[in-house]
């Protein structure tokens, strides 16, 4: 009998064990989360859980039957250390020994620098911080929120619609500076104005105060509450001296197998990075699709395969009445095309490497995203004439 202990209990932890029951592993496998919760899955909780009635139950349950696919789930229990040399993960709870490890601890949300635990300051990763959010909304509070990143936007349309009055800063000059090109973000702040949220940019919260944020500026921002969205880290600080390297972004340094450096353990999801053929660097996702896909990969090697992971990236947001989606992965030097105009209601961006697509990002253009996803994995040439006319369907040249 050889086991599989699995740490972190959210969308990739749970998927691993399901795909390794999946791929057939008949021995135990031991799911190891540290929040109280049965497992959940966390897109809805920017979303349709912050605008639910606040007597309700969220209905955010993975629909996983743990006891049917005989995984031991053990809730409550976070893991602090782990010796790689013994096979053991050490716990609250006492020491798990494991014939194999899948790291899936996921990601934390990063705090505004001295204001953790701050009254008013909420943060929006787990079920319970959406919950303390729910009654700010309830009361159409004066809201401010730090950073116009992807939470920051949901947050703002969610509260908005709750009838917030919601101010949000940002630091650098445009919504989503560090993920998309000017040309695009330009059009996105209008988005903000339009649903009638007060954006600020170049700018950044330096004091908080009872009922207030104070920008650089000496600029008072009434606040009944302040929720800060400016990134996510790995959560692997518990790896120190494990024999699991991780990099300088504090991601796990999984390989093409999700391997880690230590013999026997993987990792999955947020918590790690991996080299990606396709794109010719290292990549690490913080997006839902990620943490659906790369366990598949994992329980296969975990099991005995020999699968490399190599996928084209995916995203979605709902923000400000718009499904925006994106699908593959660019950089500053790929062209980027535009197929309609982004002043528009509906419209897609493109990039091309090499004359061949390398991402999209589509805003209420669905089937623009269908056909790139499959294109992406091909590496297909595309014609750029045809591919900027939003009226011509997207196809290999
Ligand atoms: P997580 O979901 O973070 O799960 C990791 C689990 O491990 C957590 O429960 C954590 O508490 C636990 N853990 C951490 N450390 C330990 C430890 N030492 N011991 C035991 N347990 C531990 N993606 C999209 O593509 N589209 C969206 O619209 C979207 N919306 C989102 C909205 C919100 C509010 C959030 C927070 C994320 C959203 N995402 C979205 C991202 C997506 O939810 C994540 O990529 C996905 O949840 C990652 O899954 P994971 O299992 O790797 O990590």
């Amino acid at each position: 009998m050889s086991d599989v202990v699995i740490v972190g209990a959210g969308m990739a932890g749970v998927q691993t064990a399901v795909c390794l029951r999946e791929q057939g592993w008949r021995d135990g496998i031991v799911l190891v989360g540290d929040e109280p919760h049965p497992p959940y899955d966390r897109p809805p909780l920017s979303k349709a859980v912050l605008l639910g009635p606040a007597d309700a139950e969220p209905d955010v349950r993975f629909d996983v039957d743990f006891a049917a696919l005989d995984v031991q789930l053990l809730l409550g229990v976070r893991a602090h250390a782990l010796r790689g040399a013994d096979h053991e993960v050490v716990t609250d709870r006492g020491v798990l020994r494991y014939d194999r490890l899948v790291l899936a601890t996921g990601a934390f949300p990063v705090p505004l620098p001295g204001t953790a635990g701050l009254p008013g300051v909420h943060l929006l990763r787990t079920l319970d911080d959406a919950a303390a959010l729910r009654p700010v909304l309830d009361a159409r509070a004066d809201v401010v929120v730090v950073g116009a990143g992807w939470i920051g936007a949901e947050f703002a349309t969610a509260a908005r619609q709750a009838g917030c009055e919601v101010t949000v800063v940002e630091a650098a000059d445009r919504p989503l500076a560090g993920a998309l090109p000017a040309t695009i973000t330009g059009h996105m702040r209008g988005w903000y104005g339009e649903a009638g949220v007060r954006l600020l940019t170049g700018t950044a919260v330096a004091a908080l105060e009872p009922g207030a944020a104070v920008l650089a500026d000496g600029t008072r921002l009434p606040a009944a509450a302040v929720v800060v969205g400016i990134g996510a880290r790995p959560a692997t600080g518990w790896l120190a001296g494990s024999g699991v390297d991780l990099g300088a972004d504090g991601a796990v340094l999984a390989d093409d197998r999700l391997r880690t450096t230590a013999p026997d353990v993987y990792a999955v999801g947020d918590c790690a990075s991996f080299p990606s053929a396709r794109y010719g660097e290292r990549l690490l996702i913080h997006h839902w699709d990620n943490a659906v896909q790369g366990p598949r990969t994992a329980a296969a090697n975990v099991i005995g395969g020999d699968e490399a992971y190599d996928p084209v990236p995916y995203f979605w947001s709902e923000q400000f009445g718009r499904f925006v989606q994106y699908a593959g992965h660019h950089t500053g030097t790929d062209t980027m095309l535009l197929r309609g105009d982004p002043g528009s209601a509906a419209w897609s961006a493109v990039w091309l490497r090499d004359g061949a697509l390398t991402a999209l990002l589509a805003v209420d253009r669905p089937r623009d995203l269908a056909q790139a996803r499959k294109l992406i994995a091909r590496a297909a040439p595309l014609d750029p004439a045809l591919t900027a006319d939003p009226a011509v369907q997207l196809k290999s040249a």
